[in-house]
């Protein structure tokens, strides 16, 4: 028997979060995405009110949450702003690969650093000559004693000014290529770290984006995570665990552009009548609100596989994350359509949501690799 209404458990964080992004995030998104600054309030509430590192550890400050929680918290974060949402989330990005393969040690020493400095971290995978092409990375961390010496080039990395430390992906045997790609901890005071502008975008302003380039920097033994040569595995299995959380935001963004769009359309008259009158404009709502459960539905469903451990997780949260985010993408267009010039200007936020929704389709792997990802798997 499948039963799809949330328990008193899931009821009760989905209020938590909807009520934190009434109070904190929609009143301040605007201003953010004007700003194009890291929302370091709304951060600094969100740890206050235990909103932060939901999936992470209760005895290392988290809440426990599973996968499934993570994703009800998410559309919530989502439906705020997906801007000021992936502030939070690309933390838990950072924080996965030390959740999944951190001795008990280290989690203790960097979750604790986090939550006590309510701090936020960043995840370094991409450089220049490695989008989509991971199996292209060139950073090196190269072993002298009991330390390693990294040096190489990030970029588009979330967070990055803000953070505190970075998980950096680098190879230890660059004649291994990414067969040696192994996860550090490496804090972005360490001499020799060189922080670059940040980046200028389209949407999502709220969320930062820096290139470090690293320069002989020391990295101790114990900031390693796992063992060398771990680490495409690490990134590979944090994605498991974070694409249903990107799709999840794309739910949220979407359903708040579809719901603002309608209760607009229900009051603009035209033609003597609500615009609704037109089949026009109804049988747009109408995919809408479809395209809006059929992605939340996705996305739960690939949550539940990946906490219940099915076999087939990694290909279902690969097709949430696609999906959810070419359903976002979608919908927040048909409502700056269904708005007119209303939804063009930024009063009612549709085209900020429109704009925010694009990056769903390109970050955490793009669409098209997405596609990679599952048509491989449904054709081994
Ligand atoms: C705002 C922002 C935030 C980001 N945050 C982070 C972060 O925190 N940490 C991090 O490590 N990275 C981050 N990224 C990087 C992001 O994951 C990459 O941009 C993404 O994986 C694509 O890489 P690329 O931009 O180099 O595009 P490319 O790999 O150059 O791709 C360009 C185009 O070619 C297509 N393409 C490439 N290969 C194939 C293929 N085999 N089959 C079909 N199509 C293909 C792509 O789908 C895309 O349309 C972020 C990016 C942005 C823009």
């Amino acid at each position: 028997m499948i039963g799809f209404t949330l328990d008193n458990r899931q009821l009760e964080i989905q209020a938590k979060y909807r009520d934190f992004a009434n109070r904190w995030i929609i009143p301040n998104r605007l201003k953010y995405d004007q700003l194009a600054e890291f929302p370091w309030e709304i951060v600094k509430a969100a740890y206050s009110e235990g909103i932060m590192n939901g999936p992470m550890p209760a005895k290392f400050g988290g809440s426990d949450y599973s996968i499934f929680d993570g994703a009800i918290a998410s559309e919530e974060l989502g439906a705020g702003c997906i801007g000021i949402g992936i502030c939070i989330d690309a933390n838990t990005l950072a924080l996965t690969p030390l959740y999944l393969a951190a001795n008990e040690t280290q989690q203790k020493k960097f979750f604790g650093l986090i939550n006590e400095q309510k701090a936020v971290a960043a995840y370094a995978l991409t450089e220049p000559n490695a989008g989509s092409d991971v199996a292209g990375i060139k950073t090196a961390a190269i072993k002298h004693g009991d330390k390693y010496i990294l040096n190489g080039h990030k970029r588009y990395i979330t967070n990055g000014e803000a953070s505190s430390f970075i998980t950096v992906f680098a190879l230890t045997n660059p004649e291994k290529g990414a067969r040696s790609l192994t996860a550090f901890v490496v804090p972005t005071d360490s001499p020799g770290v060189e922080l670059k502008p940040r980046l200028q975008k389209m949407g999502q302003k709220a969320s930062v984006q820096n290139e470090f380039i690293f320069h002989d920097v020391e990295i101790p033994e114990e900031n390693r995570i796992g063992d060398e040569g771990t680490g495409f595995l690490i990134a590979m299995k944090t994605f498991d665990r974070t694409r249903t959380g990107v799709a999840a935001l794309s739910v949220g963004n979407a359903r708040a552009a579809y719901e603002t769009s309608l209760n607009w359309a229900k009051r603009r008259i035209q033609f003597g009548a609500p615009i609704t009158a037109n089949q026009g404009v109804s049988f747009m709502l109408a995919d809408m609100a479809t395209e809006v459960e059929a992605a939340r539905l996705m996305t739960w469903y690939a949550a539940w596989a990946y906490d219940n451990g099915l076999k087939n997780a990694s290909k279902l949260s690969a097709m949430s994350k696609m999906f959810a985010s070419d359903i976002g993408m979608k919908v927040t267009t048909d409502a700056v359509q269904v708005m007119g010039g209303e939804g063009y200007s930024t009063e009612f936020a549709v085209e900020k949501m429109m704009r925010d929704a694009k990056l769903c389709q390109i970050y955490e792997g793009t669409n098209q690799i997405q596609r990679v990802v599952i048509s491989k798997n449904i054709l081994k």
